[in-house]
Parts: C-alpha cells; sequence; structure tokens
C-alpha cells in the first residue's frame, strides 16, 4: 500500500469498528439492524433467513434507535494489553427492538451504581483514539447512562 493511497483514505474520516455501524456523508452515524417483515425480530448484520420465523428474503434494514435500556453487564477486570480496565460490558436492548452488547461509559464500574433496566443512550466516538497501520481511525458506538 502507498502512502498517498493511505493519506486519501485517511481523509475520507474514521471507519466503523463493525459492519452495523452506519456512517452516512450527511447527518448522524447510527446502528443499523435488519427487521423481519413477516414476524418484526430484529438483527444486527444481514442476513437472508430469519432466525426467528424462518422467512427468507424478508429482512429489510432499519435505523435503531440511540436509546435503549440495560439488560445484562459485567465488569471487566482483565483484559488485552493496553485496554484500560476496569471497564463495564453490557447488553443494551434498544427501544423499537434490537439487542446490542457494547461498553458502558461515563458510568463507575461500581455495580452500586449500575442498574439493570437503566435507561441509556447510544454515543458515537472515536475508537480510543487507535489508528491502524494505513492511518485510519475508526468510530465506535458506547452505551452511557441517560438521565
Ligand atoms: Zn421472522
Amino acid at each position: 500500500m502507498s502512502d498517498a493511497t493511505a493519506a486519501e483514505k485517511a481523509a475520507t474520516g474514521p471507519l466503523p469498528v463493525v459492519p452495523f455501524l452506519k456512517i452516512p456523508a450527511q447527518g448522524d452515524p447510527y446502528l443499523e439492524g435488519h427487521a423481519c417483515k413477516a414476524c418484526g425480530a430484529i438483527f444486527l448484520g444481514e442476513r437472508k433467513v430469519c432466525s426467528k420465523c424462518g422467512a427468507r428474503d424478508q429482512l429489510e434494514p432499519r435505523r435503531l434507535a440511540d436509546t435503549g435500556t440495560l439488560y445484562a453487564y459485567s465488569i471487566v477486570h482483565r483484559s488485552f494489553p493496553g485496554i484500560e480496565v476496569p471497564y463495564v460490558s453490557a447488553i443494551v436492548d434498544l427501544d423499537g427492538g434490537g439487542t446490542v452488547k457494547g461498553n458502558l461509559i461515563n458510568i463507575e464500574p461500581d455495580p452500586e451504581k449500575i442498574r439493570m433496566g437503566m435507561p441509556v443512550q447510544v454515543v458515537y466516538k472515536d475508537a480510543l483514539g487507535r489508528k491502524d497501520r494505513e492511518g485510519n481511525s475508526y468510530l465506535s458506538y458506547f452505551f452511557q447512562p441517560r438521565g
């Protein structure tokens, strides 16, 4: 890969950390699910067959809500080198459908402070300021308490 190509790529802005994070040219980033037209189930990522009702070719992309409630979490004390611990790994049920795993931020990693079912919102931030070998930065999503 030449330097020019790397510079061009970097100039296009951050890349999404996961395929279901969409970064439109205009407007705010969002999470995209696929909703089954037959049964209404919502999945992350593209698929051909609904794993809830078995309908084929009935899934259509849908922009998911930026708000939801905390379904489950765990406080992570050990991770890969370079990852700050402890942090809160969470599973969130988004309003209107879709269940997403991510990190809960802007809250103390303390079970006394974290409540199941608490309202959260999705926020989009640079993925820890890291860049890959080609100079690309990445946009990630996080959850934070919504009050
Ligand atoms: Zn279905």
